[in-house]
């Protein structure tokens, strides 16, 4: 294929939570599987700048790409599919929109002009849309539509896929996902809410290329036909997308309905290959035949809410399937541990990760459950605010330093073992003082950190604004804990460790974000080997 860069839409109808995502996701990763550059691109219609600002209860997981930006967790989910990385131009939400144009309208960009919706903002959202296309690194881009077709907050997205469609005539095609409800009391498929759901895009203008048809049961080829008459698509662009055991399984899926191959006849592009799909394959088989179980307690404060710790899931699925077992995730609420109940809780526990976060609310669960791994021996990895609660726990339990804390949670203790950077300290401009996104790491010789990761220089991605307080670094070190990472520039401690322990490691950033099918990450088969004993 040659020439110009494609763009794919992928809209929504019906419902939210149809799993726009994970088809983008698979689809992107069959037409990688072909041999193609392929990106994919999320589009947010909420006024935050960025979901940096929310709340996990809010919306999930903020998941933190190399170049620092904060964005939706699906950019996660085409990470991990396509293990190739995404970047600020991968989301954008209609704060980040608004935010453009109005600074431009300040610039006296537009001087005389009214700004209005359409053209300025529609533009606005063109521009975005088509910079990934003209880094001339992707054949194909996919652009995620947030939102559900009808939202009055996705109107001015789905008005500028329809002025791209007009532009770019074959070198654009829209896939459109719905749901057909089951009704058990007529045992039937429902079609109307989807023939609505592209009624609904036909008045906005767009006249979707391809169905995606979400369903618990298999579509007939009489409702299908039924479809593509009411929705004007071909028969055979009526995809039928049943549930799937796992998210991994869905390209697979789509493949079986060729759903590549359409989107591609839809393109004018004639394939060169087939999907090549083997490895993929063999990470599902591994996957779905596991010869043993291992349980790991995950100790959080938002465990109701899983998806606000989706990487962390995921990389243990990842790594799960390289050692061959089946990881068992115990959701532990670090609030409901106390000194009486922790035996309890943790007995089962083969592995304890205590997650990241922030704010005060379920400390004390966290550094409880730490102790309980450092004292029993119980492969212990913290992440992020988990690794500076083990560096409370030991600060408190084995220095005697009896109110050590975090600066972030207590800003009077006497013994600040965690603590904002000097240059930190004046800013108050939220997002400000955050450490986000790529950083080196330098391993030190002879340590658990230099095992696992086999290398001395590494990038990992932080999201966080304190650090481990270097004052203290002689005492840790004296009395048995090792800071085995640091960040070659700024001397901050990255990694520590207790190398008296089997397998004791906290790491200052987010190993999570970079695991992937193809690549999982060495820090989480290590722990789960660990687990296994
Ligand atoms: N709250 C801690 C900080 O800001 C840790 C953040 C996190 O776990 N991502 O440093």
């Amino acid at each position: 294929m040659q020439g110009k860069t494609k763009y794919i839409f992928v809209t929504g109808g019906v419902t939210s939570s149809l799993g726009k995502g994970i088809l983008a996701a698979s689809l992107a990763k069959l037409l990688q599987s072909r041999g193609y550059t392929v990106t994919i691109q999320k589009l947010d219609p909420y006024i935050n700048i960025d979901p940096g600002t929310l709340n996990p209860y809010e919306h999930g997981e903020c998941y933190v790409t190399d170049d620092g930006a904060e964005t939706d967790l699906d950019l996660g989910h085409y990470e991990r599919f396509l293990n190739v990385s995404t970047s600020q131009a991968n989301n954008v939400t209609t704060g980040r929109i608004y935010l453009s144009v109005i600074e431009k309208e300040r610039k006296g960009e537009f001087l005389g002009k009214t700004v209005q919706v359409i053209p300025h903002i529609t533009d606005e959202i063109k521009n975005r849309i088509k910079l990934l296309g003209k880094t001339g690194q992707y054949q194909f881009v996919i652009t995620e539509i947030g939102g559900t077709v009808g939202d009055i907050e996705s109107l001015p997205y789905i008005e500028a896929v329809r002025q791209l469609k007009w532009e770019m005539g074959q070198d654009c095609a829209v896939v459109h996902l719905t749901l057909l409800p089951y009704l058990a009391t007529s045992g039937e498929l429902k079609t109307k809410p989807t023939q609505h759901s592209v009624k609904l895009l036909l008045e906005y203008g767009v006249q979707p290329d391809v169905l995606v048809c979400r369903s618990e049961y298999a579509i007939s080829r009489d409702i299908r036909k039924k479809i593509a008459l009411f929705c004007n698509v071909s028969n055979d662009a009526v995809i039928e997308a049943l549930d799937a055991p796992t998210i991994y399984e869905v390209p697979l899926l789509m493949e079986q309905e060729k759903l590549d191959e359409i989107v591609l006849q839809k393109l004018n592009v004639t394939p060169d290959a087939e999907p090549k799909l083997d490895k993929w394959r063999e990470f599902l088989h591994k996957l779905h035949n596991p010869s043993k179980e291992v349980c790991i307690a995950l100790v959080g404060k938002y465990v109701e809410l899983k998806e606000s710790y989706k990487s962390i899931a995921e990389a243990f699925i990842h790594a799960g399937a390289v050692n061959d077992c089946k990881v068992k995730l115990d959701w532990i609420h670090s609030e409901s541990l106390t000194e009486e109940n922790i035996n309890a809780k943790l007995k089962n526990a083969k592995g304890i990760l205590v997650a990241p976060g922030f704010g005060n609310r379920g400390i004390e669960g966290k550094v409880l459950a730490i102790k309980y791994a450092r004292e029993n021996k119980v492969p212990f990895f913290g992440i992020c605010l988990g690794m500076q609660c083990a560096v409370i726990e030991f600060a408190r339990n084995v220095l005697g330093l009896k109110d050590a804390h975090s600066r972030e949670m207590n800003p009077a203790t006497n013994s600040p073992v965690i603590d904002l950077l000097e240059a930190q300290k004046n800013i108050s401009h939220m997002g400000g003082t955050m450490r986000l996104g790529a950083y080196p790491c330098r391993i030190e010789d002879g340590t658990l950190a230099k095992k696992i990761y086999n290398t001395t220089d590494i990038q990992e991605r932080h999201r966080h604004r304190y650090e481990f307080n270097n004052e203290y670094t002689k005492q840790f070190t004296q009395a048995g804990m090792v800071i085995s990472g640091i960040n070659p520039d700024a001397g901050l401690a990255e990694i520590v460790e207790i190398p008296t322990h089997p397998f004791f490691i906290g790491v200052q950033f987010h190993p999570e974000y970079k695991s992937t099918v193809e690549r999982p990450h060495p820090l989480f088969v290590s722990f789960v080997k660990a687990c296994l004993g």
